[in-house]
């Protein structure tokens, strides 16, 4: 899923690539992917791209007066391209033509239908529920006393912080690599930490997210590759050494995600118990 240091560079290049472009046309063959009604899609053509911004992991396109706020949910990729569409791509969400022959693209891959988009009056924007109900941008990272207040729940680090409530732009790649700088298990409860482990996770949040974003802006040129080349150190590495202390790197595997960290650095060198490989050996 793009967390905030992948809607970041894909906001970035876009905002580039279509600032000024005019629209031509615009039409959401994913029918359910256009969640709003009012105005119209069609009130964009003839309109100019002002612009691409992000709030959390949303890409926002600023059309004159309008905006459309994009949610690329897990699979979703926002894209412009040299070409047109085939109207037979399946993955394509939202199509937005524009008058020099290029195309603003949401896509989504795999079967579901989930990633969506809303036009809305621009100054609509930052009341929308998904907006509104953001915590503060992830980056750059909240000064420490708003940090400490906003972790200080008897919840989880590693749930707390991908919520999106309590801070914008984290989810379950970006968090396994936080949690590892840190050197704090993700079971550790928010409302348990200490002020130098609050101070940690600051350091962590900061160093890491924009470690990603000076890597994506190294390595990435004009156009989003689908899969950015994320720069993860233990993320997606189980089995494989901690690049910090050699020890071999664990994995949790829930429903839909893989939690990986560090047991030596992290759980004081226990290996936590993993429930599908236990359910497994049942
Ligand atoms: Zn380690």
């Amino acid at each position: 899923m793009p967390e905030l240091p992948e809607v970041e560079i894909a906001a970035r290049r876009l905002d580039t690539a279509l600032e000024g472009a005019e629209i031509e046309s615009a039409l959401a063959p994913g029918m359910v992917a256009l969640k709003s009604f009012d105005p119209p899609l069609d009130a964009i053509v003839g309109e100019r791209i002002d612009g691409v911004r992000r709030i959390g992991k949303m890409p926002v396109v600023e059309i004159g007066d309008l905006a459309l706020l994009v949610h690329m949910m897990s699979a979703g990729r926002l894209q412009v391209f040299d070409k047109r569409a085939s109207l037979k791509d399946r993955r394509s969400r939202v199509l937005i033509r524009l008058a020099d022959g290029r195309e603003l693209r949401l896509r989504e891959f795999g079967t579901k239908q989930r990633a969506w988009a809303k036009l809305m009056p621009a100054g609509d924007v930052a009341d929308d529920e998904m907006v509104a109900t953001l915590g503060p941008e992830a980056w750059p990272a909240p000064p420490l006393e708003e940090l400490a207040r906003l972790l200080d729940q008897p919840r989880h680090l590693h749930p707390l912080l991908r919520d999106q409530r309590t801070i914008a732009g984290i989810g379950r790649s970006w968090v396994d690599e936080i949690l590892w700088t840190a050197r704090l298990s993700p079971f550790k409860k928010g409302s348990e930490l200490e002020a130098d482990e609050v101070e940690r996770i600051g350091e962590a949040i900061g160093t890491t997210l924009q470690g990603a974003i000076d890597h994506y802006e190294d390595v990435i040129g004009e156009k989003v590759p689908d899969k950015a080349p994320m720069p993860l150190q233990v993320h997606r590495r189980a089995g494989e050494a901690c690049p910090s202390c050699g020890r071999t790197i664990e994995a949790i595997h829930f429903k839909d995600y893989v939690m990986c960290y560090c047991p030596e650095e992290q759980t004081g060198g226990r290996v936590l118990k993993d429930r599908r490989l236990s359910r497994l050996l049942k």
